[in-house]
């Protein structure tokens, strides 16, 4: 979670003003993060979390995730409670999960204050639409 909040600082978020970092553990120790990446074009934008996914698809291929961080710096606001992934990132997270058939424990904080611990990002996203929905 510490590198989680300090990754923030890495985001590149300059319309929002909402700084989030995402660091993933992998189950072979590695250690990946991800930060939010904003664009003029505001749908070319990507969150922490599937940049996060993007890189350790890429920089380990196959290797489960055992837990991500998330946490995020306002900048103008208070950053003092969790956030959740949105909708998008929740679908990215489940697949992750299927693909390398493994679990992803969620760790959500802010700056300080409370921290929410899921243990899995199928909690996020009950009734998910998956591949198997297309036969
Ligand atoms: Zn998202």
């Amino acid at each position: 979670m510490n590198e989680a909040r300090e990754v923030t600082q890495n985001a590149y978020a300059p319309y929002s003003n909402f700084y989030v970092g995402a660091v993933a553990k992998l189950i072979n120790g590695e250690i990946v993060a991800g930060t939010n990446q904003e664009n003029a074009s505001y749908p070319v934008g990507i969150c922490a979390e599937r940049v996060l996914l993007g890189n350790a698809a890429t920089l380990y291929p196959g290797i489960a995730i055992d837990t991500i961080a998330v946490s995020y710096d306002g900048h103008e606001t208070k950053s003092d409670h969790p956030i959740s992934p949105c909708g998008m990132c929740r679908q990215s997270l489940l697949e992750y999960e299927s693909r390398v058939n493994n679990s992803i424990r969620l760790i959500l904080a802010g700056q300080q204050g409370k921290v929410y611990i899921l243990k899995s990002a199928r909690f996020l996203l009950p009734f998910a639409f998956s591949k198997e929905e297309m036969g």
